[in-house]
Formats: C-alpha cells, structure tokens, sequence
C-alpha cells in the first residue's frame, strides 16, 4: 500500500515537473528570442506541443506578468496565434554580486537579460570577513540604486559569486583560502542582510553561466572555463548544464601536479598548478631568479622589453600553461576551451606563447577539434551570479506543485 501511494506521489511530482519544464522550455524559447519576432504557432512547431498546450503556458506565463503580448503582427497572419509575445524586462530584476580577493563587483539584471547598471569597489585589505564583505556589497548596492535612480526594492532576488568551495543549494562557504573563510553561511547571513531570496555560485562557475548566457555560440555547448590570476580554477559545462561533481569541487584544478618535485604548496604537496601560474607565485619565481618586483606588470614589461629572462621566464609558464590545458582536454574533453582570469586579460602574450605548445601535446584529432580561445572580458562573474539567480528564481515561481 505504501508503494502504491510513493508511487503515485512520484507521478503526481513527474507530472508536475513535466509542466514546470515545458513552462520553462516556451519561456526560454520567447527570452531567446528577444530581438526577433515568435508566436504561439511557432511555439507548437519548434516544440511539438499543441496548440491548446501552448496557450494554456502562454496564459499562465502573462498571468505570472512574465511574459505579455506585443501590438505586431506576425506575417499578417490574423488571430492569436500571430501575434507577437515578448518577455517583460522590468518583470525580474536581479542584482549580481561577484566577491573577489581584491574587488566586490556589483551589477542589475532585467528579464531581457540586460544589464542596467554596475559598480565596481575596491577592497584596500586582505582578511575580511564575511559580515564586513556582505556590508560593504550592500553599501555599494544603495549607492549604485541611487545613481542610476533605481528602486532598490525593485530586486527581487540576489546572485553571489563567491572564491571558494561551495554548496550551492545552501550558500555555504566550506573554504575561501583568499579571505581565510571556513564553514560560512554566507548564504544564510546575505538573505538577512538583504531581506530577498539568495543564490551562491562558485566563481568560476558563475563566470562560466556568465559567458555562456552572453554567447550563444556555446550557450549549449561542451565547455571548459580556466582562469589564471589570484588564484587558478576551471569550471566545465556539457550541452549547457554544469557539471557540479559530488561536493561541488568540480573544476578545482590547483593543486593538479604540474611538477612532482616542484614547489611547495599549501595544501602539503609539491608542484601544484597554483605554484606555478597566479600572480603571486609568478612575483616569487621572479624573485627566486633575482628579480624583485611588487607588480606582476613588471614581469611583463620586462617580457615586452625583451630581456632574457623574462622571454624564458614566460616561455617556462607558457610550458606549464600548455600541460595544464592538455590535461584538461584528455580530463574532459569539451569542444570549447575558454582561458580567462586576470593575468591573461592583462598578458595575451602568454597566451600567444601557450597556443604554439599545444598542437605538439595533444592527439591530432583532438587538436583539430579544440575550439581554443583567450577571454579578455573580467565581468562573467558577476554577469553569472546574476544569471544563475534569475534563472533559480524563475524555476521557483514556475513551479507548479
Ligand atoms: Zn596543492
């Protein structure tokens, strides 16, 4: 009898999910497209669903205020299966908030997937915690509404994009090495503070959303994000959907051994990637040869004057840059391979070293297929954060229970 009951239970929530997602699949087909013309009818072609199937969704998404109807008229075609739907820009408004070791990025989000406003603020000192962090955010959330002449209570529901590892589904910050975090309920406290619904994202997750919500390109694609800079990390996605792993730890690829009796690291072992390609790795490897500097642009400079340490100093980076990305094609194996972070978006020329190495390294049937490319953008983050929030909030007003 209690089998009976689960499973009627199961396909009582198997009906009621198979609503949400077809709500969900024609929502996302009129937000796809924004800048050309869709109607019920072709809404029932591209889907397969009937025409009833259709204006039943379309009802429920114009009650929900999501979606409304435009005054076109598409290909002349008289009745209401011609005429034109169109998202609600000003239906949900997300604000976006990417914690980085040295900058909080802010930034709002309309249901037409723009972007109406950002901030950027610069954190002077290492060691904050994450009640000072949310403080500072949300100081710079007020002055951003009050620049732009925004309502702040017109957001309905925060993104974060936090350094560390994550639970998504909580908030939870389990470890942040940057701010020295352990356990944080980062979540939890952003929900009070700012008195709305709140989604934490992974960095590298988040910019990974944030690139592929802007690109259609690879929206739906096999790709793989890897981002030098403070830090290194790399976030992986198949035909759109990121892969988490079983802890969220997916893509934590800092401490894959480049070198197996290299330097030192601070989880314990020796040659890490991290010992190798961030920032402040690449000041003591330069000091380590006797060249001291407080800025790694001065390591780049001194590429760009062509000293001779500095060619073989990027020449060796380069080498380990080219391993790490042949270890993650053999690891995932995705189409896509996008490398951002702050030390590319700063140095291409290292990337342009990288790139030659690669063909040696790989079978060739996974060169030709590679799709290799350097971002210079620094904003996916917090365009992802914001993304990832409004797509979470979407899915809970959608659900039909
Ligand atoms: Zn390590």
């Amino acid at each position: 009898m209690e089998r009976v009951k689960n499973l009627q239970k199961r396909r009582a929530q198997n009906q009621s999910n198979m609503k949400t997602n077809n709500c969900k699949l024609v929502l996302n087909m009129i937000r796809d497209n924004l800048k050309a013309d869709i109607s019920r009818a072709d809404i029932a072609k591209s889907t397969g669903m009937s025409a009833t199937s259709i204006t039943r969704i379309t009802d429920f998404l114009m009650e929900s205020g999501l979606i409304r109807q435009a005054e076109t008229i598409t290909n002349g075609t008289v009745g209401r299966n011609g005429i034109r739907l169109q998202v609600v820009a000003d239906a949900v408004m997300t604000l976006g908030i990417s914690i980085d070791s040295d900058y909080i990025d802010l930034c709002i989000l309309n249901f037409a997937d723009q972007f109406i406003g950002n901030k950027k603020i610069k954190l002077s000192a290492c060691g904050y915690q994450a009640e000072e962090i949310l403080e500072i955010a949300y100081k710079g959330f007020q002055e951003l509404c009050k620049e732009m002449d925004f309502n702040p209570q017109d957001i309905s529901v925060v993104g974060i994009s936090c350094i560390g590892n994550i639970d998504y589904q909580t908030g939870t910050v389990f470890f942040a090495p940057q701010f020295q975090w352990h356990k944080v309920e980062l979540g939890e406290m952003a929900r009070k503070k700012f008195g709305l619904p709140v989604f934490v994202e992974n960095d590298m997750k988040s910019s990974l959303i944030g690139l592929s919500h802007r690109r259609q390109d690879i929206r739906y694609e096999d790709v793989t994000y890897l981002s030098i800079g403070t830090g290194v990390g790399a976030a992986v996605m198949y035909g759109g959907n990121i892969v988490r792993g079983s802890d969220n730890a997916a893509g934590e690829v800092g401490h894959i051994i480049l070198e197996s009796s290299g330097r030192l690291c601070d989880c314990g072992c020796t040659g890490c990637v991290q010992t190798y390609l961030t920032k402040n790795n690449w000041l003591e490897q330069s000091r380590e040869q006797g060249h001291e500097f407080c800025d790694v642009a001065e390591i780049y400079q001194s590429y760009r004057r062509e000293e001779q340490w500095a060619m073989l100093f990027v020449e060796k980076q380069a080498e380990y840059l080219a391993t790490l990305l042949r270890n993650l094609v053999y690891m995932y194996n995705t189409r896509h391979i996008l490398v951002g972070g702050v030390i590319l978006s700063d140095f291409p020329e290292l990337y342009e070293v990288t790139e030659k190495k690669i063909a040696g390294l790989l079978h060739e049937n996974l060169w030709r297929g590679l799709k290799l490319e350097r971002v210079a953008e620094r904003d996916n983050s917090r365009a992802g954060a914001a993304f990832a929030a409004q797509e979470n909030y979407m899915e809970q007003m959608l659900y039909i229970g």
